[in-house]
């Protein structure tokens, strides 16, 4: 069976970067899983996926633009530390859920300077390319209960 829309695949991965550090595995996981077409994985690689089967390696570069996107400087901003009553010892790599003009996002404090604090609201893989090595695992039709959601069940899914 070859992956296509409403099929269920998994796969093991290993993520990495321009310098070829390790951002992300499933080394010790259960492989991932997902639904193919309901963009449960970045376009670029599900566009890669398409096709393969199970037992089938590959190696595959995803730019940006098929990624997570290109970096939004306007994403940037800085704030006056008083926003952020309430919170003791700010500092880099804390979290935020921010409402913002795009909405709900999540900001993360990249610098403290002073009475300054810089936050970035874009998705930290956001810029870069991806290095992705996959094994895929498995191949299935994806269940009536699955599509209607849009997401995969049961082991390397969602749980609920
Ligand atoms: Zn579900």
């Amino acid at each position: 069976m070859k992956i296509s829309a409403q099929c269920v695949a998994s796969f093991h991965y290993t993520l990495k970067n321009d310098d070829g550090e390790t951002i992300d595995s499933s080394e010790g996981h259960e492989p991932l899983g997902y639904l193919h077409g309901a963009s449960n994985i970045v376009p670029g690689l599900e566009k890669e996926l398409e096709g393969k089967s199970i037992g089938d390696k590959l190696s595959v570069v995803v730019p940006p633009a098929e990624g997570y996107g290109e970096l939004d400087e306007n994403l940037k901003q800085d704030l006056p530390k008083s926003m952020f009553s309430g919170v003791e010892n700010i500092e880099a790599g804390m979290e935020f859920h921010a409402q913002t003009e795009h909405g709900q996002q999540v900001v993360m404090v990249t610098k403290v300077e002073g009475e300054t604090v810089t936050v970035d609201g874009n998705h930290p893989l956001a810029g870069k390319n991806l290095h992705f090595e996959i094994e895929i695992t498995d191949v299935r039709e994806a269940s009536a209960e699955e599509l209607d959601h849009g997401h995969v069940h049961g082991p390397g899914g969602h749980d609920h």
